[in-house]
C-alpha cells in the first residue's frame, strides 16, 4: 500500500511522524493508501521556517520578483495538470473530465488572474493628486492557509496566489482528505524554486490546523471550510487579533422569474446544484420559482434530475461522482431520509445509491418540491446533490425567501428583464450574484457574508487579504520596493 509520509519545510522534504490515517477510495470504499500526518513539532518547524523566510527578504521583495515566482509556480502546475486531475479524481471521486476541465483549470485560471492583478496595482499608490500623501500595501507576514477537500487544488490556489503576490510567506494545512493533491502541488512548487521557507506544507486533521493557528508566528489566517470550524478559527484568531479571511458554507438561492427561458434555467440550475456531487460551497441548492411557471418547472426538474448520470470517477463523461467519504454520504442520506418522513414532495431521486452502482458513496440526484422556508432542508447546507423547489408570488417574496437563511454566499437570477435583474441583484444579501448563467469573471472577488464568512479571495481582493495598508504623509517615494 502506498504511504504518503512527507511534509515540506524550509524548501526540503521531511519525514512526517504524526498520526496515521487510512485513505479511503470513495468509489470502492476500500483503503487506497495511508497518510502519515505532521506532528505538532513539524507544525512549529514550518511556521518558524516561514517566519525566517519572511524576515530574510521575501517580505521586502519587489513586485517583479514575486510576479516571476508566481509565473514559475503556474508553469510548474501546468506541467503537472494531468497528474493533479488524476489525483483529484481518485481522492475526491470527481469524474476525470470534470477534474481536468473544472477542478484543475479553475485553479490555474485563478492563479493567472492573480498574476494579472499584480501588473496593475503597485505596492505604493498616491492617495490623491497631492504627492505628499500615499498609501502603501505591505504583506501581513506569515500566513496560515487551511483548506477543505471539495475543490482541493482550487481552494489552495486562491490562497497560495494571493499570499505569494502580497509578499507573505506561508504554511499550508490542506484537508486530511485531500492531502495527496496538496503533495503533488507542493512538488510543483518545489520545482518552481521559490526561496526556502516561502511555502511550507504540513498535513493533518483538526488538531494540526488548531496548532497552526495557535502559533505566534502566524500573522494572517486564510480559512476555507465549514461554518462550524470557521467559528472556532475566528474565536482563536481573536485572541491575538490575527487577521482572518473566512470562506465558509452556503445555501444559495436560484430565482426563476416567469419570463426566464425555463428549459435553459432548469438545465443550468440543476447542473449547478448537482456538479461535484453537490459538494460546492456556492451550489445553487435552493430553487425559487414564480408560481405561474412552478408546475412546469417541477415537472421538467424531475425529468432533468432523473436523466442526470451518476457514475464512476475514472469514466469519461459529464456524470457526477460519489460523495467523498462515508460520513459525508451518511449525512446526505440521513437528510434525504429525514425529509421523506416530513412529508415534503420527493419528485426525483431519494435515498440509496443508483441501482447500477454496487459500491461507493454515490447519492442519487434528488429534488424536493414545495419546501417551506422553515424546513431544515431549506436552511441547512447539505453538501450533496439535493435541490429544493419553492414557489413565490411576487418579486418581494422571492427576495425575502432568497435572504431567508443565515448564509450569504451566492445568488442566481433568471429573468429576461434587465431592470428586474438589477433590482434583485442589489437586494440579495450575498457576496456574489450571477444573472442568466453568466459565470463570474476570473479575478472577481469570491466570498460571502453572514454564516458564509467574511473577506474575499481572487484577483486583487485575494492579494489585499494578505496585506495591510499604511498611509505615509510627507515622505516622497524614493525606493519603490
Ligand atoms: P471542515 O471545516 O471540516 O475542514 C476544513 C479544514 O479545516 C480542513 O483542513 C480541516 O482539517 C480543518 N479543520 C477542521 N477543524 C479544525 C480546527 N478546529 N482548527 C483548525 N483547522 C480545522 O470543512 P470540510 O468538510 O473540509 O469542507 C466543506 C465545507 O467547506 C463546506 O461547508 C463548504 O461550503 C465549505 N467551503 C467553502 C468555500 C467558500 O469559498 N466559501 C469553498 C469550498 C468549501
Amino acid at each position: 500500500m502506498t504511504v504518503f509520509d512527507q511534509v515540506y519545510i524550509g524548501g526540503s522534504w521531511r519525514q512526517a511522524d504524526g498520526e496515521k490515517r487510512p485513505l479511503i477510495n470513495p468509489d470502492t470504499q476500500a483503503q487506497d493508501a495511508e497518510l502519515i500526518c505532521a506532528s505538532v513539532d513539524a507544525c512549529h518547524a514550518a511556521t518558524a521556517s516561514a517566519r525566517r523566510a519572511f524576515e530574510a527578504g521575501w517580505g521586502r521583495s519587489d513586485l517583479l520578483t514575486r510576479r516571476a515566482a508566481l509565473n514559475q509556480v503556474i508553469t510548474q502546475i501546468e506541467a503537472r495538470a494531468e497528474d493533479l486531475a488524476q489525483c483529484i479524481s481518485r481522492e475526491l471521486g470527481a469524474p476525470i473530465d470534470f477534474a481536468r476541465s473544472a477542478q484543475v483549470s479553475a485553479a490555474l485560471a485563478h492563479l493567472r488572474a492573480t498574476e494579472r492583478a499584480m501588473t496593475t496595482r503597485p505596492q505604493d499608490r498616491p492617495l490623491t493628486t497631492n504627492p505628499d500623501h500615499r498609501l502603501r500595501y505591505e504583506p501581513l507576514g506569515v500566513a496560515g492557509l487551511i483548506t477543505p477537500w471539495n475543490w482541493p487544488l482550487n481552494q489552495v490556489a486562491l490562497k497560495l496566489g494571493g499570499a505569494l503576490a502580497a509578499g507573505c510567506t506561508m504554511v499550508l494545512k490542506p484537508s486530511e482528505l485531500s492531502s495527496r493533491t496538496a503533495l503533488i502541488l507542493t512538488e510543483a512548487i518545489h520545482a518552481a524554486d521559490l526561496p526556502p521557507g516561502v511555502f511550507n506544507l504540513i498535513t493533518g486533521a483538526s488538531d494540526i490546523g488548531a496548532a497552526l493557528i495557535a502559533s505566534p508566528d502566524i500573522d494572517v489566517v486564510s480559512f476555507t471550510g465549514s461554518t462550524q470550524t470557521g467559528r472556532f478559527i475566528a474565536a482563536e484568531a481573536a485572541q491575538r487579533m490575527t487577521r482572518t479571511t473566512l470562506e465558509l458554507g452556503g445555501k444559495s438561492a436560484n430565482i426563476l422569474f416567469e419570463d426566464c427561458n425555463l428549459e435553459t434555467a432548469l438545465t443550468q440550475g440543476l447542473a449547478h446544484c448537482f456538479r461535484n456531487a453537490g459538494q460546492s460551497c456556492n451550489a445553487a441548492s435552493r430553487m425559487l420559482i414564480a408560481r405561474d411557471i412552478y408546475d412546469d418547472a417541477v415537472a421538467l426538474a424531475a425529468q432533468i434530475a432523473d436523466a442526470t448520470q451518476v457514475d464512476r470517477p475514472h469514466l469519461s463523461g459529464a456524470h457526477i461522482g460519489p460523495q467523498i467519504s462515508a460520513s459525508q454520504y451518511a449525512k446526505v442520506q440521513a437528510f434525504i431520509a429525514g425529509v421523506e418522513t416530513q412529508g415534503m414532495r420527493l419528485i426525483a431521486g431519494g435515498t440509496g445509491r443508483p441501482n447500477h452502482l454496487e459500491t461507493g458513496y454515490y447519492s442519487r440526484p434528488t429534488v424536493f418540491a414545495d419546501v417551506p422556508p422553515d424546513a431544515p432542508l431549506f436552511q441547512d447546507e447539505i453538501f450533496g446533490p439535493v435541490l429544493t423547489m419553492t414557489p413565490f408570488d411576487s418579486e418581494e417574496e422571492a427576495i425575502a425567501l432568497a435572504n431567508a437563511t443565515p448564509y450569504g454566499l451566492a445568488g442566481y437570477i433568471q429573468t429576461a428583464d434587465p431592470a428586474r435583474a438589477d433590482r434583485v441583484a442589489k437586494s440579495l444579501r450575498v457576496g456574489m450574484v450571477q444573472v442568466n448563467g453568466i459565470s463570474r469573471e476570473d479575478g472577481a472577488p469570491f466570498g460571502g457574508r453572514g454564516l458564509s464568512g467574511y473577506g474575499r479571495e481572487a484577483g486583487l481582493w485575494g492579494i489585499r487579504a494578505f496585506q495591510d495598508v499604511k498611509s505615509i504623509s510627507g515622505a516622497a517615494l524614493v525606493d519603490p520596493v
